[in-house]
C-alpha cells in the first residue's frame, strides 16, 4: 500500500512566513492527486518534502503507514518524474530504463525481464534501441516513466512535467500520462500551476494559495461548490465573475438589477448586508433566445460594451463598478489571481444564436440556482 498521508506538514525558510502552513492531505492508494495554486504557493515545497529533498519543519509524513520525516530520499522509495524528464542523451532507451536496476547490480536476467515489462506496459518495444534525441515528446515521457516502473516505486511524484512543452503537445501529453497513471494504478502526486491539468488528471485536487490548503477535492466539486473567493476564482475558465450583491427576501441586488434565487440560498445569506456574488459565465444567457426568460424575474437589463462571437458561443462583456466596501477585496483576488478575474467588468457566455450587439441594451438572464454568495470579509461560500 502506498498511501501518502501528510499530516499538518509546516515548511519554514529562516523566520519569515511559513512556504507551506500547517497542510494536511491524505493521498489513497491508486489516487492521482493534484498539488495546483499561483507560483509561491508552496507546492513545489510540499512535493520535495514528500520525496524528502526537503526537511519538515513540523508535521508528520506519513508513506504506507510509515513516518518518512528522518528518511532519506533513497530509503522512501518513490520515484520523481522531473519536467526535462532527465534522461541521458547518449544511453539507449533501453540503459535508460536500465539505469535504476544497474545502480542496484540487478543481473542482466534481471534488467532484462524488467526493462521489457515495462517497456510492453508503455508500447516502448520498438524504441529500445535508440536514444532519447531521435524520439517525440511523449516517448521521452515514457522513457522516463519507465525508469520509475522498474524501480516499482511506491509512488510517481511529477513537478510540473509538461510546463515546456507547446500546448498541442502538452494536451497530448496530458492524456498519456492520465492513461498510463490509470493502466499502473501507482499511487501519483502531480505538481502544477495549471488548473486545466489539474482539472482533467486529477480524482482529487489541493488547492494551495501562499502556503495555506484553500480546499481539498474533486475537480466536479471544486467547479460546482468552491469554498471560498480564491478557489472560485482559480477553477474555470474564462473565470467566475464576481459582483458587489445585496440578498433581500429571496432576490439578489446585483449592479444591474435584482435576479431571483433559491430561498435556502437566500436563507444562509441573509442579514450579512454586502456580499459578493460569484457567477460562472455560462449561467447567463440572452434572454431573446431562452424560451420564457424574457420579462421573467431572473433577467436584468445592462449596457453590452464588447461582443466577441465564435460560433458556437458568444461572449458578451458589461461594465460595471464596484462600490469602495467591496472593490478593495476584489482588487486583491485579481493580484492574487494575477488578473485573471477582473473587477470591472462582467463576462457572459451566450448562445451562438445571439444577436446581441456592443453598444446597446440587453436583456440578460441569469441561472439563480447557479449563483454562489462569498462573505466580503472572510471569502467564505455562504451558499
Ligand atoms: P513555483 O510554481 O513558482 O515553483 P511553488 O508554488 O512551487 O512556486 P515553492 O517553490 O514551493 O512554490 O515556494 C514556496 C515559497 O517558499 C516561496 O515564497 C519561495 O520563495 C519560498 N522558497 C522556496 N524554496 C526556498 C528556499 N530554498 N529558501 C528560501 N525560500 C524558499
Amino acid at each position: 500500500m502506498a498511501e501518502i498521508d501528510m499530516k499538518n506538514i509546516v515548511k519554514k525558510y529562516g523566520d519569515g512566513f511559513p512556504a507551506v502552513n500547517d497542510v494536511s492531505i491524505d493521498v489513497q492508494d491508486g489516487e492521482f492527486m493534484i498539488l495546483v495554486g499561483p507560483s509561491g504557493c508552496g507546492k513545489s515545497t510540499l512535493l520535495r518534502m514528500i520525496v524528502g529533498l526537503e526537511d519538515i519543519t513540523s508535521g508528520e509524513m506519513v508513506i504506507g503507514g510509515k513516518v518518512v520525516n528522518d528518511l532519506a530520499p533513497r530509503e522512501r522509495n518513490l520515484a520523481m518524474v522531473f519536467q526535462n524528464y532527465a534522461l541521458y542523451p547518449h544511453l539507449t532507451v533501453y540503459e535508460n530504463i536500465a539505469f535504476p536496476l544497474r545502480l542496484a547490480k540487478a543481473s542482466d536476467a534481471e534488467v532484462d525481464e524488467k526493462v521489457r515489462a515495462a517497456a510492453a506496459t508503455l508500447e516502448l518495444e520498438e524504441h529500445l534501441e535508440r536514444k532519447p534525441g531521435n524520439l517525440s515528446g511523449g516517448q521521452r515521457q515514457r522513457v522516463a516513466m519507465g525508469r520509475a516502473i522498474v524501480r516499482e516505486a511506491d509512488a510517481f511524484l511529477f513537478d510540473e512535467p509538461l510546463s515546456n512543452l507547446d500546448a498541442k503537445l502538452r494536451g497530448q501529453m496530458r492524456t498519456e500520462i492520465a492513461r498510463l497513471q490509470k493502466k499502473l494504478g501507482i499511487t501519483t502526486v502531480y505538481v502544477t500551476h495549471d488548473q486545466t491539468e489539474a482539472m482533467t488528471l486529477g480524482h482529487r485536487v489541493a488547492v494551495l494559495k501562499r502556503g495555506l490548503l484553500q480546499q481539498l477535492a474533486t475537480p466536479r466539486e471544486l467547479y460546482e461548490q468552491p469554498g471560498n473567493l480564491f478557489v472560485a476564482g482559480f477553477i474555470g475558465s474564462p473565470p467566475m465573475n464576481f459582483l458587489p450583491a445585496t440578498v433581500e427576501g429571496t432576490s439578489v441586488k446585483l449592479p444591474f438589477g435584482s435576479v431571483e434565487i433559491p430561498a435556502e440560498k437566500a436563507e444562509k445569506a441573509a442579514g450579512k448586508g454586502l456580499l459578493i456574488a460569484g457567477i460562472r459565465p455560462e449561467h447567463f444567457e440572452d434572454a431573446a433566445v431562452k424560451e420564457g426568460a424574457s420579462g421573467s424575474a431572473s433577467t436584468f437589463r445592462a449596457p453590452v460594451d464588447v461582443v466577441e462571437w465564435l460560433g458556437n458561443e458568444t461572449y458578451a462583456y458589461i461594465p460595471f463598478e464596484a462600490p469602495p466596501e467591496v472593490e478593495q477585496q476584489l482588487r486583491q483576488l485579481e493580484r492574487d489571481l494575477d488578473g485573471e478575474v477582473l473587477h470591472t467588468q462582467l463576462v457572459v457566455s451566450l448562445d451562438g444564436k445571439s444577436q446581441i450587439a456592443e453598444g446597446e441594451e440587453a436583456e440578460i438572464w441569469v441561472d439563480g440556482t447557479q449563483i454562489h454568495l462569498f462573505d466580503p470579509t472572510t471569502g467564505e461560500n455562504l451558499t
